[in-house]
């Protein structure tokens, strides 16, 4: 079967077994494609229409939204209007799950998890229809890139679904356990499948290149046409080092548990926010930040009817450009993206700096190491003045590039913090599979 034969055939069956799961993604991508092409004032229009139809949905079905603030605020005030609603923190999806459930019994329910850095799982419940719209936004925008459904694809990521992923052509590798020969089967897929996609988290697809370079130095320049990144927070040198070690195009999609997909990049390098899927607003406290500002992100599912969320504090913050994109897509543009708000570490002087920080300075560490003397890093904070770093590294490691990673703690936390450096043969991963390159130290270490 030659590649387009077998993409056809994939996404074929992809959508017939989707469909009998009440799932339409393939009609719900050709929506979108319907409405990805109108101008920005239809398109808005539109995206009121689906705003005030989930709030007032929400309003009668929602448990929660008929008590406390929800009551004082909309029992004055028209509830399709979204101002009049307070902010949902999205610890309250742990503490009153039951009542944010819809009263009206929809069949086929679903629910996803959150990794949860904190320990506690978030578990947000989707009907299939708000499941095939979420399935039907990551495949249509990877048709902005000429990317079909049921194209050949890698997937590193936490887990898998073995027998979907065989329907959507998508061969899964685990990153629960990234051990070397993981790293090889993976290496081995990517050499003699040639898949047209690699998709998965980006600290796992920058470690599978970085390998490729470096147990495979005579492979082509490009190994895959397109990566895709998300999952976790994406830093630039990752995208640099995959770009580079793959020879490929790269580009991120966004999303979360709460949500399903909330933005994702174009060709042209935007990163379009799904308007066509969820409401996006920033906030400053209780309040909704001018256009442009700094905030956090606070999201309104347009689909969710099993757990309608309105105005969820996810956790992450960023910007919306008050300018287009001018590649054309009527969505707006979330141009500054920083996850995790909570991810703040205290310096030996008592100051907060965002961890992510740290991922900037490594950049700069990794791009400059040799190739394969260094597989991956975890800085771990055991007090204000106390960091130990685990390295998982090769014969290459010496104890130049450890003064190096001790100066990167000394430049952002303070020159006083005592810094361990630790070899390990692995670098562990949260549960989920997915990797952070600093967190708190757990308790037992
Ligand atoms: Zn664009």
């Amino acid at each position: 079967m030659n590649h387009i034969a077998e993409q056809r055939f994939h996404k074929n069956l992809y959508y017939v077994l989707q469909s009998m799961r009440g799932r339409h993604v393939g009609p719900f991508v050709r929506r979108l494609q319907t409405w990805e092409r109108f101008d920005r004032a239809s398109f808005e229009h539109l995206t009121r229409r689906l705003l005030r139809d989930a709030l007032s949905y929400a309003r009668t079905q929602v448990p929660l939204y008929s008590s406390g603030a929800w009551q004082t605020s909309l029992s004055r005030a028209d509830a399709d209007e979204l101002r009049h609603w307070p902010v949902l923190e999205r610890k309250m999806l742990i503490t009153h799950r039951a009542q944010l459930r819809a009263r009206a019994f929809t069949p086929g329910v679903f629910a996803r998890h959150s990794s949860g850095s904190t320990g506690e799982v978030v578990t947000v419940l989707y009907n299939p229809n708000a499941g095939g719209w979420s399935w039907a936004q990551e495949y249509r925008s990877m048709h902005w890139f000429g990317i079909p459904t049921g194209s050949r694809t890698l997937l590193l990521w936490g887990g898998g679904h073995p027998m979907l992923d065989w329907v959507r052509n998508c061969r899964v590798f685990s990153t629960k356990n990234l051990t070397f020969n993981q790293l090889e089967r993976a290496t081995r897929y990517l050499l003699q499948q040639r898949p047209v996609l690699v998709m998965g988290l980006p600290s796992a697809i920058a470690q599978l290149a970085r390998h490729v370079r470096t147990h495979r130095p005579e492979a082509p320049a490009q190994l895959a046409p397109f990566v895709k990144l998300g999952g976790e927070q994406v830093y630039p040198f990752q995208r640099d080092e995959i770009a580079q070690h793959l020879g490929a195009r790269v580009f991120e999609s966004y999303g979360s548990t709460e949500m399903g997909p909330i933005a994702h990049e174009c060709p042209a390098g935007s990163r379009h926010i799904m308007a066509d899927h969820i409401y996006l607003e920033i906030f400053n406290g209780d309040e909704p930040a001018p256009v442009g500002e700094f905030g956090d992100l606070v999201v309104t599912s347009l689909f969710n009817r099993a757990m309608p969320l309105v105005r969820c504090r996810i956790g992450d913050r960023g910007r919306i450009s008050p300018d287009p994109c001018p590649c054309g897509l009527p969505h707006p543009v979330l141009s500054e993206l920083v996850g995790r708000a909570a991810d703040m570490f205290v310096t030996a002087d008592g100051k907060l700096v965002h961890g992510s920080e740290l991922g900037r300075r490594l950049q700069l560490f990794l791009s400059l190491a040799p190739l394969g003397s260094v597989a991956q890093v975890l800085f771990q904070q055991k007090n204000a003045a106390h960091w130990n770093v685990l390295v998982e590294s090769a014969a290459g490691f010496n104890e130049e590039l450890a003064a190096q990673l001790r100066q990167i703690v000394h430049s952002t936390f303070g020159e006083n913090c005592q810094v361990d450096i630790e070899r390990v043969a692995l670098v562990p991963r949260e549960k989920s599979g997915k990797y952070r390159y600093y967190r708190r130290a757990p308790q037992s270490s």
